[in-house]
């Protein structure tokens, strides 16, 4: 197929089509992944004694599938049902068990999951840019401050889209999605819209339009959903230069 694969329709998710649901883990790279990631968010969740979490945008599941596995009781959700039939796949071929998995849509989060449920939400690879509209990513952070139960965490993380933005996009493929052979960047990249495309190893195509989130405001936006403490790593590792890194995580409280 050469063409690219771009399904722009309705909600941002609607763009995991069934084929790039397929095509999704190439890109993320268990393996190096789960080593990089895994022991950071179980160390922060542990540390916080976190024990029923809820990953919000599983994807294909690659956190959800660690953190069942790292003896956390997890509750699997995302947008599209190709992506979290995925995640039951993948779960299942890896010997992990979600207490729970739905479809689940971040403005409507508490409705679907009930509120004060979760000790922890996690939203991560880069998910959390999906959101266009200002609105909209304001309610979701409302939706999940009300899923968590008070003292709870929120731990969401996003591309550098500062240091994109400002000087150009570069990428040490070493965090989230370091799968081998596919080719990422942007193909548009400004205020409004940073737009990736994906090429895998057989030549297929795929993009995805991505909203770059400064992170100055999605810390604004935490805290005007009520979130307080809010702090920030950089390739999970604190204090960071900010230039150098590819991905920043905000862990967030409910007070
Ligand atoms: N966390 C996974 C990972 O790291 O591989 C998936 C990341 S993928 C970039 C973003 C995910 O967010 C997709 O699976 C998509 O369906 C989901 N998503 C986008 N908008 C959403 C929304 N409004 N509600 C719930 N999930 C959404």
């Amino acid at each position: 197929m050469t063409a690219v694969e771009n399904a722009n329709a309705g909600e941002q998710y609607e763009q995991y089509t069934p084929s790039f649901a397929e095509y999704w883990d190439d890109l993320v790279g268990w393996d190096d992944r789960l080593e990089r990631d895994g022991p950071f968010y179980g160390r922060l969740l542990n540390a916080h004694g976190a024990k029923d979490v809820a990953d919000v945008a599983c994807g294909t599941g690659v956190n959800a599938v660690a953190l069942a596995l790292g003896g956390f009781k997890v509750t699997a959700t995302d947008g599209s049902e190709n992506m979290l039939e995925k995640a039951r796949e993948n779960a299942k071929a890896r010997g992990a068990t979600f207490n729970k998995s739905c479809v689940a849509d971040w403005l409507t989060l508490d409705d679907t999951l009930g509120k004060e449920q979760y000790d922890a939400i996690v939203c991560l690879g880069n998910s959390f840019t999906h959101l266009f509209d200002h609105e909209q990513r304001r309610d979701a952070l409302h939706a999940m401050f009300r899923t968590l139960r008070p003292g709870g965490m929120l731990i969401i993380d996003h591309r550098n889209y500062d240091t994109m933005l400002d000087e150009g996009y570069s990428s040490k493929h070493a965090y989230n999605y370091c799968g081998d052979g596919v080719d990422v960047g942007p193909a548009q990249l400004h205020r409004g819209l940073a737009q990736f495309h994906y090429t895998f190893k057989d030549g297929r195509t795929f993009q995805l339009n991505m909203y770059p989130l400064r992170q100055n405001y999605v810390t604004h936006l935490l805290e005007d959903a009520g979130f307080v403490n809010v702090e920030r790593y950089g390739d999970m590792q604190r204090p960071f230069i900010l230039n150098q890194v590819d991905f920043i995580q905000q862990v967030a409280f409910r007070p």
